[in-house]
């Protein structure tokens, strides 16, 4: 114990241990920013500068900053009921509330929530039923799990490996071996320079079909995917990708999960991102949105398939469904998710996420369209990003990690007040706002960064 040492800052860079950031370098100049108050799309800093967030903390601030409603609702279930299980047929009413008004939205077919706390959690728990599943319809070899490069599902034992972002497994000893990756689907490292849509989705499928044949289709049990890939890149399928993805995992009897962490609850402009993407999943994983971030929650969504076979077969083999945590349905969490989703429907989030997304997508696009580093400007709804890349005489090559080039944008971009986010393995900043910002606002937040990306070009050259 140090005594006397109150500055929030120094007690941060002595014995905070920081996630996804360099120990050294923390230990040694401490935090980038202090967050101290939001509201709407603004953070202000421990200074008193204000920062536009157009990433919505990490993708899931959707009503924005500041909601009273749902502060109420927290501190009103506390009082009221602050905690109490799901174990053993227990319950609460904002959880049974909740899950019915969650099932109401889904697609067609999907029937129970499992609630958890994390995104992470719910993959994890995801891989568990698929595990569960399958031995209880007496196939105990039908393990292995299917992902993408560059998808991002989570940082556990098992998710972390199922994440494509090799940092994620350097130092950990991860993947886990039932664990296998396929291609992303991406335009500028993915796509052949002739292919078109439906080319380039054959290839894909293919390759997938091809892994399963080679595994052995009695052993592949799951195939996981985010409808649009979020901290892989903001990766947005060609047409037809997952109703070509289905079709080969229906010939080999291979569950579909969709990792709805990001997407789900309007950021493409729909409820679900499966429903922007035609995907048709048997499992569905959310968080973030579900909550706004204003509580750690998260939900495993079943479909009926599944769920015939979790309530069937299973109990006589298995005895209860062994698998819980302390904090699943917990109540204070469920009135947080109850008095966001009233804000999302009472505004018209929804819709107003699409309206935004396309505001966002084609200022982007219009911005960028003259600097010569820039591969792709993508996106979908308030999902979007900018690729930069060195130009080749016959494409794009990836900039040397050194130069940091993604980084760099974004961190002058800080300095001038906005807040956007590089994502690995290849230079690409993304945007994600809250679902409540302005025109004015996306205006700043995309000339902002605009500025930050032409001084970091003109240094490189
Ligand atoms: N899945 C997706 C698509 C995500 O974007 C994330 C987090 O960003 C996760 C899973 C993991 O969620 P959490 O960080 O809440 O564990």
């Amino acid at each position: 114990m140090r005594p006397g040492m109150t500055d929030p800052r120094e007690l941060d860079k002595q014995y905070v241990f920081h996630p996804f950031s360099m120990a050294h370098v923390h230990e040694q100049s401490g935090a980038l920013m202090m967050a101290r108050s939001a509201d709407g799309c603004w953070i202000t800093d421990d200074s008193g500068k204000r920062h536009l967030d157009a990433m919505a903390g990490l993708w899931c601030v959707n009503v924005g900053y500041g909601r009273d409603r749902i502060a109420d609702a927290l501190a009103d279930q506390a009082r009221q009921l602050s905690y109490f299980h799901g174990f053993s047929s227990m319950a609460t009413e904002p959880a049974a509330t909740l899950a019915e008004r969650v099932i109401a939205k889904a697609p067609e077919g999907f029937s129970k929530v499992f609630f958890g706390a994390s995104g992470s959690d719910a993959n994890d728990t995801q891989a568990k039923i698929v595990w569960y599943y399958n031995n209880a319809r007496g196939k105990p070899e039908k393990k292995k799990i299917i992902a993408r490069d560059r998808g991002y599902h989570g940082v556990t034992v098992m998710t972390a490996g199922l994440t494509g972002l090799p940092g994620l497994h350097a130092g950990f000893d991860l993947p886990l071996p039932m664990i296998r990756h396929v291609s992303a689907p991406h335009n500028v490292w993915t796509r052949l320079p002739e292919e078109d849509d439906a080319a380039f989705t054959a290839r894909l499928a293919k390759e997938l079909e091809d892994l399963i044949l080679s595994e052995g289709p009695d052993t592949v049990g799951a195939f996981i995917a985010e409808p649009v890939m979020g901290a892989g890149g903001v990766i947005v399928p060609p047409e037809g990708y997952f109703a070509a993805i289905r079709e080969v995992l229906d010939r080999y009897d291979v569950l579909l999960i969709a990792d709805e962490v990001i997407c789900g609850f309007g950021r493409l402009g729909t409820w679900f991102g499966t429903e922007a993407l035609d995907m048709q999943p048997d499992l569905m994983s959310v968080a973030k949105g579900i909550t706004s971030g204003y509580a750690p929650l998260s939900g495993v969504l079943v479909g009926d398939k599944v769920w015939r076979v979790i309530s069937g077969e299973a109990p006589a083999k298995f005895g209860a469904f062994g698998h819980g945590y302390t904090y699943t349905a917990h109540p204070v969490m469920a009135a947080a998710a109850l008095a966001n989703l009233d804000i999302v429907e009472e505004e018209n989030l929804v819709e107003r996420a699409g309206e935004m997304g396309a505001y966002l997508n084609e200022a982007l696009a219009r911005a960028f369209a003259d600097l010569p580093i820039v591969a792709e400007t993508r996106g979908k709804g308030l999902m979007a990003a900018v690729e930069f890349a060195r130009p080749t005489a016959d494409g794009w090559q990836k900039f040397d990690s050194s130069l940091q080039v993604a980084p760099r944008i974004v961190r002058a971009a800080l300095e001038d007040g906005v807040i956007s986010r590089a994502l690995p393995n290849s230079d690409a900043v993304s945007f994600s706002p809250p679902f409540t910002i302005t025109p004015e606002e996306i205006d700043l937040a995309v000339s902002t960064v605009r500025k930050a990306a032409g001084v970091v070009h003109d240094a490189l050259r």
